[in-house]
């Protein structure tokens, strides 16, 4: 059987439109609002899709967060090739490929660099990303969701080892990597059917034991212990950020899963956290669309999305192309 067949979702079990349209749907709500701060979104929170505003785009234009997940998504229905996933990002930037309406409007200053070494010849691709701790913004966790397809049925250390590969061609550090590895893991128990609770219960289950023997450093690991709490729903909104850093991203879109009831309710309250919206709420839109089926997007939001019938195509590939190999 399939693993996503235990799907308890009205979705027609496509998991891969689910989860590119969450993500494409949370991203494009949080473009026009990009930047503003929590103070402003309560004054005058995003309840629908709307345009321009921050980046002069037209209503359903999504970002660069989406643009490098369909490229990974792409290259991960051919093969799992490092250098051609990284080729794929740089065609993103210099070419528009997967781009909402030709070209690339905003880029992260990590991701950027990342770009420029992966044009050297003979340049790893894994060894491409920033290593350094302030290299910790959120521009690998917002990309990395379609290789939750390619590792569900791996063991542990092997799914920690691709997030790592997967994320270093623009973030390698550790902080990047685990937040990309947790966040996979959370994924992975939706695509195979949990709500949230169970999903966010089992990925403390499964780190802990994955950290277990091992000797990282206790101060980084320590960062995570917020979000691999049991209790970690009942943090206040105020305690929850919607920065660029990475951390509140893997933070922020785990408690707005634990705190909401459909689609809608998660993405929105991602995007009205302020700061990084449309990052916040395609990482967040990606989570929600897995457990909700994309069925559970609003009808407005999809009719105006940028290049929708390509993403659902898309998504159709992704979830053929992981059928297949169960
Ligand atoms: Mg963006």
């Amino acid at each position: 059987m399939p693993f996503w067949k235990k799907k308890k979702t009205n979705s027609p079990e496509n998991p891969g439109r689910d989860m590119l349209l969450g993500i494409a749907t949370g991203d494009a709500l949080g473009v026009p609002v990009e930047f503003k701060s929590r103070t402003e979104m309560e004054v005058f929170p995003v309840s629908g899709m709307t345009g321009y505003g921050s980046h002069n785009q037209p209503p359903g234009t999504w970002s660069d967060d989406s643009s490098l997940t369909f490229c990974l998504a792409e290259e991960l229905i051919k093969a799992y090739d490092l250098h051609a996933i990284g080729q794929s990002f740089r065609q993103w930037y210099y070419q528009g490929h997967w781009t909402a309406h030709g070209s690339a409007f905003d880029i992260g200053n990590t991701t950027f660099d990342a770009l420029e070494r992966l044009s050297v010849q003979g340049v790893a691709p894994e060894l491409a990303g920033g290593f350094s701790e302030f290299n910790n913004g959120n521009g690998s966790l917002m990309r990395i969701l379609p290789l939750a397809f390619h590792t569900i049925n791996l063991p542990v250390e092997e799914r920690y080892a691709r997030a790592k590969e997967v994320s270093s061609i623009t973030h390698g550090h550790f902080r990047s990597v685990m937040s990309c590895f947790l966040y996979l893991e959370f994924a992975h128990e939706l695509i195979k059917g949990a709500g949230a609770k169970e999903a966010h219960n089992t990925l403390i289950k499964t780190a802990k034991g994955f950290f277990s023997g091992k000797d990282y450093d206790y101060q980084e690991l320590s960062r995570f212990d917020r979000v691999l709490d049991g209790q970690f729903a009942k943090e206040s909104k105020s305690s929850i950020r919607g920065s660029g850093y990475v951390i509140h991203s893997l933070e922020a879109s785990i408690w707005c899963l634990l705190n909401s009831g459909d689609f809608k309710g998660a993405v929105l309250k991602a995007v009205n956290l302020g700061e990084d919206t449309d990052t916040t709420g395609a990482i967040t839109g990606g989570l929600a669309g897995l457990l909700y089926g994309y069925e559970d997007i609003p009808e407005d939001w999809l009719t105006v999305l940028a290049r929708k019938d390509d993403i659902m195509s898309l998504g159709d590939q992704l979830s053929e192309r992981y059928h297949l190999q169960q």
